[in-house]
């Protein structure tokens, strides 16, 4: 029996959060929207061409980066000293190889940096002043800290910084997250947004997920979230999914979110819809984790499930018009 190729597909998310449908405007809805169909066009043409999974989440996310609306690269959001500090993660599902950067200011794009650590290092994570001698060391472009800085981001540490001024007197890790009295979060929700990912599958039935990101807004510096935690933000494994999720880190990190969808799949049976569904649904939530996921299986089944009130996404399958969403 001859088995027919799957079609390739490309998802991606640019973040998740309480994005008010009031707040965003006509106009800044569809930079964001022709923003993310742009970065699938270019994707689904790598896919279209025979491209590889990991080649596709690779271009993907580096157009990303690139992009000043999302929380990533050029446009990253501030640490509490009014610093950057970059994480990123990539990961092959047909060889279980990974590669990761934490922590790094100067590389200007992050995800060249965590592929490198895969392919060109016997490690997975590589942090601070090494990854980006390390990055050096392989040729990739290293820039001031000042190129990922945005107006809009110091804005928003600002509102940050006034917002939470009670709340750093505590355990700051502990506290960033939780709720007020009030039931509102500490954090200005809309300044956390921008995290970005990206999962595929390609010709040969291969699945690849990378993931980048700034943090979070106002964050204590040395802070790791779960984006460069291999099956915590970032997980790939062509037997069950690859996976990229955007949201509160710490919660992610706790229940190793990524991982948890596949692990699901593969000793419960569970389809990639069920176990997307449960990990941001309920396990998250119990433990106050607010975000979502994207998440793409061998079959070419596909998952988009966040919590909050939007996440930017969109996916494209070869041959298929691009689409792009933002609310529910
Ligand atoms: N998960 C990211 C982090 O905690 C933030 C985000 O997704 O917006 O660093």
């Amino acid at each position: 029996m001859i088995s027919t190729p799957p079609v390739p597909l490309i998802a991606i998310h640019g973040g998740a959060g309480t994005i008010s449908r009031a707040s965003i405007g006509t106009e800044q809805k569809a930079a964001y929207q022709a923003a993310l169909k742009d970065v699938l066009l270019a994707a689904q043409q790598l896919l279209a061409a025979g491209g590889s999974a990991l080649d596709a989440v690779s271009l993907a996310v580096d157009l990303l980066e690139d992009c000043p609306l999302f929380n990533a690269g050029h446009g990253a959001v501030f640490t509490h000293d009014e610093t950057h500090e970059l994480d990123a993660a990539v990961m092959d599902g047909a060889t279980l190889r990974a590669g990761a950067v934490a922590c790094v200011s100067r590389v200007r794009r992050p995800l060249r940096a965590a592929r490198a650590v895969m392919e060109r290092s016997e490690h997975v994570l590589l942090v601070a002043a090494g990854a980006e001698a390390f990055a050096q060391a392989c040729g990739l472009e290293l820039v001031d800290p000042a190129y990922f800085s945005t107006e809009a981001r110091r804005a928003q540490l600002q509102r940050a910084r006034s917002s939470d001024a009670t709340l750093l007197d505590h355990d700051a890790a502990a506290l960033v997250f939780r709720p007020s009295a009030a039931g509102a979060p500490p954090l200005d929700e809309g300044s956390k947004l921008g995290t970005v990912g990206a999962v595929a599958l390609d010709v040969h039935g291969n699945l690849a997920a990378a993931t980048s990101t700034g943090g979070m807004t106002n964050k204590r510096p040395g802070r790791v979230g779960d984006t460069p935690l291999i099956g915590a933000g970032t997980y790939a494994d062509n037997r069950t999914a690859a996976v990229s999720c955007t949201g509160s880190g710490e919660m992610f990190m706790r229940v190793v979110a990524a991982y948890d969808v596949c692990a699901r799949m593969a000793y419960a049976g569970q389809s990639l819809a069920a176990a997307a569904q449960e990990v941001v649904m309920q396990v998250l939530p119990a433990i106050g984790g607010r975000g979502g996921l994207i998440a793409v299986d061998a079959l070419g089944n596909l998952s988009l499930p966040f919590n909050t009130e939007g996440m930017y996404r969109g996916f494209a399958r070869v041959g298929e018009a691009p689409q792009t969403a933002i609310f529910r």
